[in-house]
C-alpha cells in the first residue's frame, strides 16, 4: 500500500470531510470523482501533506506521519509525492527541459542524471524536439504533459492530480491519459480528483466524494 488514511476530518466553517477511509494500492489509479465543492481539493492537500487535518490517521508507504515535524513531511513530500493541477504552473521563461528537470534541481540533486532522465522521457514520448523550447511557446495539452514529467522528475511512488484535465480540450484530454497510462506502467500509483467522466476510464478504481464521506 502506497499510502492509507483512516477516520480523516477537516472542518473550515463548515465540516467539509467527516469520516475519511482510504488505501491507495501500489501501482493503481484511483479516480475520486464529486461535484464541485465536495471537498476533493481539500483531501488532496491533506493526503498530499500540504494541508493539516482535524483528526485521522495517515500512512504514508507503511509509516504513520503522526508527529512529524513540518521539515520531514515535506522531506516526505518531496521524495515519494509528485503533483498534477489544473493550470500546469510551469516556470515561463525556461526551457521545458529546465523546467522538467526543476525538482531534482531544487532538491540538489546531479544535473546530468536528471537531465538524463528527463531526455529519456521525451524521447519515449516522441517529444525530443521541444525540450529546448521555452515553455510560453507550447500549447495546454504540451504544457500539462510536460508538468506530469516535470511530476515524474523524482521518481515519486504517488502521484496526486487535482483536475489535470480541467483545462483541455478533448484531444489534449486523451493525450493526458495515455501518458497517465505510461507513466502507471513505469510504476506510478495516481490518485486523481476530477468531475470529468472520462478519466474514470483509466481508474482502476472509482471512488465518490459525498457529504463528506467516500462511497
Ligand atoms: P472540490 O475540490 O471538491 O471542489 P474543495 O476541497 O475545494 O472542493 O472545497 C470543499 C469545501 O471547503 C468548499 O465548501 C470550500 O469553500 C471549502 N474550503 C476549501 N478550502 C478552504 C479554506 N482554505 N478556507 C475555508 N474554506 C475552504
Ligand atoms: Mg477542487
Amino acid at each position: 500500500m502506497i499510502l492509507e488514511a483512516y477516520g480523516i476530518r477537516k472542518s473550515f466553517d463548515r465540516d467539509v470531510l467527516s469520516d475519511i477511509d482510504i488505501k491507495l494500492k501500489t501501482g493503481s489509479i484511483t479516480v475520486l470523482i464529486g461535484p464541485s465543492g465536495a471537498g476533493k481539493s481539500t483531501l488532496l492537500a491533506i493526503l498530499g501533506l500540504i494541508l493539516k487535518y482535524d483528526s485521522g490517521t495517515i500512512k504514508i508507504l507503511g509509516k504513520s506521519i503522526e508527529n512529524l515535524s513540518d521539515n520531514r513531511l515535506s522531506d516526505i513530500r518531496n521524495r515519494h509525492i509528485g503533483f498534477l493541477f489544473q493550470s500546469h504552473y510551469l516556470m515561463k521563461s525556461f526551457s521545458v527541459m529546465e523546467n522538467i528537470i526543476m525538482p531534482a534541481m531544487i532538491a540538489r540533486l546531479n544535473r546530468n542524471d536528471a537531465s538524463k532522465r528527463a531526455k529519456k522521457f521525451l524521447e519515449r514520448l516522441g517529444l525530443s524536439d521541444i525540450g529546448d523550447r521555452r515553455v510560453e511557446t507550447l500549447s495546454g495539452g504540451e504544457s500539462q504533459r510536460i508538468s506530469l514529467l516535470r511530476a515524474m522528475i523524482m521518481r515519486p511512488e504517488l502521484i496526486l492530480a487535482d483536475e489535470p484535465t480541467g483545462n483541455l480540450d478533448s484531444l489534449s484530454c486523451n493525450q493526458l491519459l495515455s501518458l497517465i497510462k505510461w507513466a502507471n506502467k513505469a510504476g506510478e500509483t495516481f490518485l486523481i480528483a476530477t468531475h470529468d467522466k472520462n478519466v474514470a476510464s483509466i481508474a482502476d478504481e472509482v471512488l465518490t466524494l459525498k457529504d463528506g464521506k467516500l462511497i
